[in-house]
C-alpha cells in the first residue's frame, strides 16, 4: 500500500538512498502548487541541499526533430557504460495543460528509461515565471542528492525555457542540422550566442559532407563572437545519434570544459551567480503565487476583468491598484 504522505525525513532519506520511487515522489511534491506541499517541499530541499551539487549539469536544446531524444539516448548509454549515473530532465512544454508528461518522452528514450543507471523524468514547463527555474532546478538538485553525477536537461529550442536552463547548467549544447540556416531551423536569435558547443547532428549517410561543411561555416561564424568571460571558445562538433559517432568526442569536450573551468575558478563562480539568481527567481515565484492565490485578489481580478477586456480601464493602472491592495492587505494581516 502506498502511504499517502511521507514525512520530511522519509523523503530526504529515500532520496539519499536513491530509492527511485521516493525520488519521483519528491519531484512530484516539489512540483505541487498546494501551499501545504510547498512547505514540506521546502524542508525536503533544505535537507538534501548539502548532498547536491556534485554533478556536471548539461543543458541540451534544439528544435523539434533535430534528434534530441535520440541523441540523449545514445549519449546517455555511452555515459552509463562509462560508469556514470545519469539523470535526464526533459522540459515538456505541453505538460502545463495535460498536468503531467506527454507519453512521448519516455517512449522516445525507451532503452535508456529501462536502464537502472539512468533516471528519466519529464519536467513540466509551468508558467513562464518561476516555472522552469523553480521546479527543474529543484528536481536537478534532488537527482544530485540521489547520486546522479551527470544531469542532462532537455528543452525544445523555441522559447523562454532555454534562458532559464542556461541559468542552471554548467554547459549548454545546441543541436542543429546541416543544410538549413538558423532562421530556417527556427532557432531563436541569441541561443547560438548562449551555447558552449554547437552539434551538427544526423551526420550520417549522405549527410556527412554537408555536416562537415556546416561545421566549418559555424566554426567561422562563432569566431566572430567576442570570447566568453570564462575563456571558453564555443566549439562545433558533428555527431550521429543513430550511428553513434562523435559522442565520445563530445563527452571529451565537456570534460575538458569542466577541467578548465575548475582550474580558472569559473565553474564555482558561475554556480555562485546561479544560486543568487535562483533566490531572485524564487522571490518572484513566491510573490506571484501568493498574489494569485489570495482570495481578496482573486475576487477583485474577476471584477475588473470585463473592464480591462473592453478597454474601459487601463490594464496598467488596474495592475498597480491590485498590487497596492495586496501589499496593504498583507501589512494589515501582519504577515
Ligand atoms: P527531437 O524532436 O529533437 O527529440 O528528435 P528525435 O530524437 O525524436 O528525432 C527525430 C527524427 O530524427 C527521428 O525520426 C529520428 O530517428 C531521427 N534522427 C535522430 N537522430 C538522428 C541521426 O543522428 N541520424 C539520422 N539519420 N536520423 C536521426
Amino acid at each position: 500500500m502506498k502511504k499517502n504522505r511521507l514525512s520530511v525525513e522519509e523523503y530526504i532519506q529515500g532520496v539519499i538512498d536513491r530509492d527511485r520511487v521516493i525520488l519521483s515522489r519528491a519531484i512530484t511534491l516539489i512540483e505541487s502548487t498546494l501551499p501545504s506541499d510547498q512547505k514540506i517541499a521546502e524542508k525536503v530541499m533544505e535537507g538534501i541541499l548539502p548532498h547536491s551539487g556534485k554533478s556536471i549539469r548539461i543543458g541540451i536544446t534544439g528544435v523539434p526533430g533535430v534528434g534530441k531524444s535520440t541523441f540523449i539516448e545514445s549519449f546517455g548509454k555511452l555515459l552509463v557504460e562509462k560508469g556514470h549515473q545519469l539523470a535526464v530532465l526533459a522540459i515538456d512544454p505541453s505538460s502545463q495543460k495535460s498536468h503531467g508528461s506527454i507519453l512521448g518522452d519516455k517512449t522516445r528514450m525507451e532503452s535508456l528509461a529501462a536502464d537502472k543507471r539512468a533516471y528519466i523524468r519529464p519536467s513540466p514547463a509551468g508558467s513562464a515565471l518561476g516555472g522552469v527555474s523553480a521546479k527543474t532546478r529543484e528536481s536537478m538538485l534532488l537527482c544530485e542528492a540521489a547520486g546522479y553525477d551527470v544531469v542532462l536537461i532537455e528543452t525544445v529550442g523555441v522559447g523562454q525555457s532555454e534562458i532559464a536552463v542556461k541559468g542552471m547548467v554548467d554547459f549548454f549544447l545546441l543541436l542543429m542540422l546541416a543544410g538549413a540556416g538558423d532562421e530556417l531551423q527556427g532557432i531563436k536569435k541569441g541561443i547560438i550566442e548562449m551555447c558552449d558547443a554547437l552539434i551538427i547532428n544526423k551526420a550520417d549517410g549522405e549527410n556527412v559532407e554537408a555536416a562537415k561543411r556546416a561545421k566549418r561555416e559555424y566554426a567561422n561564424a562563432l569566431h566572430l563572437f567576442p570570447a566568453k568571460e570564462n575563456g571558453w571558445y564555443p566549439k562545433v562538433k558533428v555527431s550521429s545519434a543513430i550511428a553513434k559517432t562523435g559522442l565520445e568526442e563530445i563527452w571529451g569536450m565537456i570534460e575538458e570544459f569542466k577541467g578548465k573551468m575548475l582550474f580558472n575558478g569559473f565553474f564555482e563562480e558561475n554556480r555562485q551567480d546561479q544560486r543568487i539568481n535562483w533566490m531572485h527567481d524564487h522571490i518572484r515565484f513566491l510573490l506571484e503565487s501568493r498574489f494569485y492565490q489570495d482570495e481578496l485578489i482573486k475576487g477583485k481580478i474577476d471584477q475588473v476583468l470585463p473592464l480591462i477586456k473592453s478597454g474601459q480601464q487601463s490594464a496598467i493602472a488596474k495592475a498597480r491598484e491590485l498590487v497596492d491592495l495586496f501589499v496593504l492587505n498583507q501589512i494589515g494581516r501582519g504577515s
